[in-house]
Parts: C-alpha cells; structure tokens; sequence
C-alpha cells in the first residue's frame, strides 16, 4: 500500500519514508515509531535551528530529561551516571529541595522563554498526535488539520494547560522513566473528551485542545477535568513559561 505522511500529507514516491520516525525522541528514551512520517518532516521536527529559534525535539529534551533524571537519580550529586546538565538550565538546591532556574546566558534574552515555550508546546502535539496515530489510526482527518498547522508548520497558537500537583504521589516506574511513553486514558483523573484531550508524560499532566474550540467548550472542560482532579491536583494554568512547569518535580520532596 502506497504510504502517506500524517504531516504533510504527501505520499511515496513523492516523499519517501527510509527513517525510523521516533514519536517520543530518542534522546528521551524514546523507542516507539511512526511509520507515517515522511523523511522531511522527521528531519524538520529534530533539526537543529539557529540563533533563537529551537527544534521540537531540543525543546522536549532539555525539559523532559530534567525530570526523568529526577526520578533515575534523584539528582544526587553522588550518582555520576545521572549527573543533570541541560544547555538552557541549572538546577539549584537548597535544603534538599530543587529549583529549576534559566543559565544566565539565557535568562535576559527576552525571546528565548518565548521561542523555546512555543517550541515545546508544538512537541507536545507533535509526541500526542503521533502516538494517537500510532495507537489508534487517526489523524489523517481533516479536523486535525490545526494540529498539522501549529507542529508542522508553527503557524497559529493553541494553548496546553498543566496540571499542578497537590500532592506528590507519582506512579511512575524506573523502568517507564528510563524509556518513558505517552499515555492519554490510564490514570482515572485524565479527562479527555471529543474537544479536549490530556496526557500524562514523565509525572506531568497536560491538557489541550484537539479541535477548534468555543469558550463554552473550554469552560465545560475546565470543570469537568478539575472535578476528576480534586484530590490530586490544585488547579490549571496556560503555559506562558516553561518555568511554570514542575519540572525538578519539587512536590517530590514533601
Ligand atoms: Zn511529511
């Protein structure tokens, strides 16, 4: 059968179809792929960019690998193996708790939180979409023709929501954060529905939209995802900065 890509949807022999298209990057532990994603748009999503603008996948490195070394090692200073460095931010302690702060080199450059959040929040799509096209076979719909504009192409802006914790009760394995993967249904709390979706990745939960949507629709959202949620979360913020997100996983430490 003639392949066609989830992205740009162009099919063989136009564009061709040699690599293995990680879902979740590699450098992230990654190992599932889509076989629906053409050699271009693969190479476009990992590429390394220049000056300010950053690729997909540095964007979910240096942010995920933050957390899933705070699960493998705790961070501790002992552990070589899991010793923390990131191109874009220092972890600082104190009293045995961490914070997450930008490497000088970075913090007065006003459009780096910018570009590199915008940047992250199309990783999200990109790990969802193709994990929800490796999963269930969707995706070639013409709904999810935003989803392809916003990852693909950055253009448009959609949010993601985080959830933060009331408490630090995380069931993640070592063996899940070693290779970790994407989950949209397995923990009660995640509410998805035909507009919204949310997904669980290395202890953190994130929600956004999987079509268009209303102001009505986002409100029905909110409260129904919050009610499953009471006990275990405190509330949801858009994401306008990557420092908003847990990513030290500090309710770890109560
Ligand atoms: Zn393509």
């Amino acid at each position: 059968m003639q392949k066609r890509c989830l992205w740009c949807l162009e099919a063989e022999p136009l564009v061709s179809f040699s690599k293995k298209a990680h879902t979740i990057p590699m450098s992230l532990g990654g190992q599932n792929y889509n076989n629906n994603v053409c050699d271009s748009c693969n190479e476009y999503f990992g590429v390394q960019k220049e000056g300010n603008i950053f690729s997909i996948e540095e964007a979910l490195k240096e942010t995920f690998n933050i957390s899933r070394r705070r699960f493998l090692t705790g961070f501790q200073p002992k552990r070589q193996v899991g010793r923390f460095k990131s191109k874009f931010f220092e972890i600082k302690e104190r009293k045995g708790k961490y914070r997450l702060v930008i490497k000088p080199s970075f913090k007065f450059n006003p459009i780096f939180q910018k570009n590199l959040c915008r940047s992250f929040k199309r990783g999200l799509y990109k790990m969802f979409f193709e994990e929800l096209n490796r999963q269930e076979g969707e995706g070639f719909e013409e709904k999810y023709n935003f989803i392809r504009k916003f990852a693909r192409y950055n253009e448009l802006d959609f949010p993601v929501f985080y959830f933060q914790r009331s408490v630090g009760l995380i069931a993640l394995t070592k063996r899940e954060a070693e290779t970790p993967f994407l989950m949209f249904g397995r923990m009660k709390y995640l509410y998805s529905d035909s507009i919204f979706v949310e997904i669980e990745f290395l202890g953190h939960v994130f929600g956004f939209p999987k079509q268009n949507f209303t102001l009505d629709d986002f409100q029905t959202y909110h409260t129904k995802s919050m009610e499953l949620k009471t006990n275990f979360f405190s509330g949801m913020i858009p994401i306008e900065k990557l420092t908003d997100i847990d990513f030290t996983l500090t309710i770890l430490n109560d």
